[in-house]
């Protein structure tokens, strides 16, 4: 354990260990990604904060890249502010977690309220000025002009630390629990974004990084790790979210037997 302030070292003698350590930003190989005004959002961020978070109270032209879920609600959030907003995505479809035609309704709608949405599209670097901070994002459909860009392509489990500890980890990279959260070591607990979920409709594994279950196996994690026997059954793979005026939500799997969130099955 390091202290991060004082860079003091040390550790903590533990029965029961829980490890909560949530779900990192996807970083993609694009070139520029490090230019000022290029934002991740990540753990705990707050959508209608970011555009004032870069001491702007609007910026004309915003370029969000990933169609996902954050994706959408950031559009949402800087449209709301004045920007013109384009959504870049390199699948045919924005939020893979529908299936196609309802994708083309969300599509449709955003479209009418004024947002530029490009699909398969793909980015291929960002541009800056001399300052450093971005200007325009190139993509294989053209260049467009940017004073801030969302990076927002996915999320993968953070479960570096529990790899190293030589922990189980499963196929979507997210640390293995059974029902009780207990991981591959029977005094280490797992709960959250970090973990591999069981999806209950198709009984494969699956990552859904949401709010909602982590807070579910959170308490049935502490309860088992305390002595208290509880049983988390695993997902349904149900997610929903606003887009400007529409609730959009699926639950169980996809036409392509999707029950992950995002591309990934
Ligand atoms: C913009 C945004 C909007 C969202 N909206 C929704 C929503 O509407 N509904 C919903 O259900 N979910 C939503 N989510 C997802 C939700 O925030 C996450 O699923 C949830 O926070 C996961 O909780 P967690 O405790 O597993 O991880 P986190 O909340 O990510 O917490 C993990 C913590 O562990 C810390 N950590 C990591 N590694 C270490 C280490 N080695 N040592 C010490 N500390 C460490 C991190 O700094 C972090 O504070 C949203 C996420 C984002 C980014």
């Amino acid at each position: 354990m390091r202290n991060l302030d004082s860079g003091e070292t040390g550790s903590l003698p533990y029965d029961k260990l829980i490890l909560a350590t949530g779900a990192d930003p996807v970083e993609p190989p694009i070139p520029g990604g490090q230019l000022g005004n290029v934002l991740r959002l990540k753990r705990g961020a707050r959508r209608r904060r970011a555009p004032r978070a870069h001491g702007q109270r609007t910026c004309p032209f915003v370029v969000i890249i990933g169609g996902g879920l954050i994706g959408m609600e950031m559009t949402e959030a800087f449209t709301q502010c004045g920007s013109a907003v384009t959504v870049v995505e390199m699948m045919p479809q924005l939020l893979a977690m529908l299936d196609v035609e309802m994708a083309a309704l969300v599509e449709k709608r955003m479209k009418q309220l004024g947002v530029k949405v490009m699909t398969s599209t793909k980015v291929e670097k960002l541009v800056g000025d001399a300052d450093g901070k971005v200007t325009s994002v190139v993509t294989s459909a053209g260049e467009l002009p940017a004073q801030l860009v969302l990076l927002s392509i996915g999320i993968k489990p953070n479960s570096s630390l529990a790899e190293a500890a030589g922990l189980e980890i499963g196929p979507t990279r997210g640390i293995v629990v059974d029902e009780r959260m207990t991981t591959s070591d029977s005094d280490i607990l797992a709960a959250g974004d970090c973990t591999e979920k069981r999806c209950t409709v198709s009984g494969q594994a699956c990552f859904m990084p949401l709010g909602s279950v982590a807070n579910k196996e959170g308490r049935v994690a502490g309860s088992n790790a305390v002595g208290v026997e509880d049983e988390f059954a695993g997902v349904l793979s149900t997610a929903a979210l606003k887009v400007f005026d529409w609730n959009v939500g699926r639950t169980g799997l996809t036409e392509l037997r999707r029950g992950s969130l995002g591309a990934r099955s």
